[in-house]
């Protein structure tokens, strides 16, 4: 058995035919999908997981358990929800190897398209939430919470994660 993420839980439609396509070459044409926005496909022999891996991983595909997308989630944003002022899940794929500065394990980044915070609900490490094309600074708090610095733009977003990151 092995498994693969969708970056920002998201599959798109060549994702989702070459994770067919691994499944009937290395496995039983079985997928499983489950909760936590992963694809397992069952039946793939060890000594073959490694090319099935790989194929995975050039479509796109989370195969690794330090990948740093793991550590961002971010909503549409722009131009897919009209709420949003700033293309999101572009700049948290950016920020995502900085994000995983921010923390040994687990989700340490929240980039929101706007205070709604649709991606996540809850508090995270640093959130940057959109607003007129710039991001606001949330620290340890969700996106609909007061920013400790507004109106930055995506490099000095970078910039001050990359400080928050150098602190530790
Ligand atoms: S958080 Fe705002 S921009 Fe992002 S999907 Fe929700 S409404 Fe749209």
């Amino acid at each position: 058995m092995i498994g693969a993420g969708a970056p920002f839980g998201r599959l798109d439609a060549e994702q989702l035919v070459t994770l067919a396509d691994v499944a009937d070459v290395f496995g039983k044409g079985e997928l499983r999908l489950t909760p936590w926005r992963a694809v397992l496909v069952p039946h793939v022999r060890p000594e073959a997981a490694a090319q099935a891996l790989a194929g995975l991983d050039a479509a796109g595909l989370i195969v690794a358990a330090d990948d740093p997308l793991l550590a961002v989630v971010a909503c549409p944003g722009r131009p897919a929800c009209r709420s949003a002022s700033v293309d999101a899940r572009t700049n948290a794929r950016a920020l995502a190897p900085l994000a995983r500065r921010l923390t040994n394990d687990g989700l340490a980044l929240h980039v929101s398209g706007c205070e709604k915070g649709c991606a996540r609900p809850g508090e995270t490490a640093v959130t940057l939430v959109g607003h007129d094309g710039r991001y606001d600074l949330v620290i340890r708090g969700r996106a609909c919470d007061e920013p400790v610095a507004r109106g930055l733009s995506p490099s000095q977003a970078k910039a001050a994660l990359a400080e928050l990151a150098e602190a530790g």
